[in-house]
């Protein structure tokens, strides 16, 4: 099953299948090519290598994919046979830094603390006429709606303007509430549609096949409409950034608490924050070659010292500023850095996109307390709000945000700057 599925992922490269992503994330696999890593080969040690591997697979599935061999190391087929590929570790220590991690590698000034850095905004979602499809809207009683992608793109319009102000540049994946990706529901059916055709050897009933694009694929728990909102979306923003070689991608997100019952929205008190670094693949998805081609490529871009960092930061920023408890997975995701709101995980994001990339889930916005604040919307100044005087939301956020970014990357005078590595 698994063969035929590869050979449909070869007829469809640009959309190809790859259902057993049980986390979701790369139904819509792009084309990899195990050639496109030879750059990489004699860059890093492998004791930076080994230390890697431990924040992208954790539980030390991928070393079952790995022959160390004297000063190198090979990547084998799902049989763990033959290696489809092999890297060269780094003679000595000295490696190359890929992305700026400190200040002293921007050129920023006291005036200009954060200049000679790009950094690109990814508000996260839709938004538009695709809310609704894509599950990210809910309105209580005649109260205003409640859109996450608006809130998303408005945290980072507010960002801009801090970034800016300190000499940034602000490239964005998108700046509307339009899809980037040119695909649309109706053009994904076939890839899902074949999918349970070769899961279950004949279309189970060929109207609905033909005439909806909602129904769930049984094998990967995926609409047609998933498959456009998440993995074609996310990949064509991918190219996007790909184009734009930022230091830094931000991903900014506001969360929600599964409804107590289903379709009935109602509010609750419970609000928890989270920034994610890529990482942690499952079990499962490491048995796709295309998992393990995404974490070699992850692992050997460079991104990762400087992801954590900044993770880090901004983690320690929404304790500071909020103080609202740091969320806790369990067996999806870890702890990285010590650090109780930054978790490593395996997401369509910071796996598809180029270069470090940190993925913050804000507030959520069925929270009893959160929710009257969105519905205050932005403003400036003090309002006061569920009887009590508070800033906007929006222009806290991204005040956390700037303030982490700056704790990295920003100017410091010299008896303040950490020491360099
Ligand atoms: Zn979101």
């Amino acid at each position: 099953m698994r063969r035929a599925l590869w050979i449909l992922a070869l007829l469809l490269p640009a959309v190809a299948a790859h259902p057993q992503d049980h986390a979701g994330p790369s139904v819509l696999a792009e084309s990899y090519d195990w050639r496109t890593l030879e750059s990489y080969q004699g860059q890093i040690t492998r004791e930076t290598f080994e230390r890697r591997l431990r924040v992208l697979s954790p539980d030390g599935t991928m070393e079952g994919f790995l022959a160390y061999g004297g000063n190198s190391v090979s990547v084998l087929d799902t049989s763990r046979s033959a290696p489809v590929w092999s890297l060269s570790f780094a003679a000595t220590a000295r490696e190359k830094i890929s992305y700026p991690r400190w200040p002293t590698d921007v050129l920023g000034s006291a005036e200009q603390p954060l200049k000679g850095l790009r950094i690109c905004l990814d508000p996260g979602h839709i938004g538009g006429d695709w809310a609704n499809l894509e599950e990210r809207y809910f309105r209580i009683g005649k109260d205003k709606p409640v859109l996450e992608a608006e809130l998303n793109m408005l945290t980072c319009r507010l960002l801009e303007g801090l970034l800016a102000a300190d000499g940034a540049e602000v490239v964005w994946t998108k700046k509307d509430y339009e899809p980037v990706t040119p695909l649309r529901p109706q053009d994904l059916w076939i890839q899902w549609a074949s999918i349970d055709w070769l899961a279950h050897g004949t279309p189970r009933d060929l109207r609905q096949l033909f005439s909806s694009t909602r129904k769930t694929n049984f094998e990967t728990g995926w609409t047609a409409e998933k498959f456009f909102y998440r993995a074609a979306e996310i990949q064509a923003r991918g190219e996007r950034v790909r184009g734009l070689h930022p230091d830094l991608t931000l991903c900014v997100h506001y969360n929600a608490a599964p409804w107590r019952r289903a379709g009935r929205p109602s509010l609750m008190r419970v609000n928890k924050l989270v920034a994610f670094v890529h990482g942690s693949y499952t079990k499962e998805e490491l048995e796709g070659e295309y998992s393990r081609f995404c974490l070699m490529r992850k692992l050997l871009e460079g991104s990762m010292e400087t992801e954590i960092e900044t993770a880090s930061a901004i983690g320690n920023r929404l304790r500071q500023s909020w103080g609202w408890p740091a969320e806790d997975y369990d067996g999806f995701a870890n702890r990285v850095n010590g650090n109780p709101y930054v978790w490593s995980r395996n997401l369509v994001a910071n796996r598809t996109f180029p270069g470090p990339v940190v993925f913050v889930e804000g507030p959520y916005m069925n929270d009893r307390t959160i929710y009257q604040r969105l519905q205050a919307g932005d403003y400036e100044g003090e309002q006061e709000v569920a009887g009590v005087r508070c800033r906007s939301l929006f222009r806290e956020y991204a005040e956390i945000l700037h303030a982490g970014l700056l704790d990295i990357y920003g100017w410091k005078p010299e008896a303040e700057a950490p020491a360099s590595r």
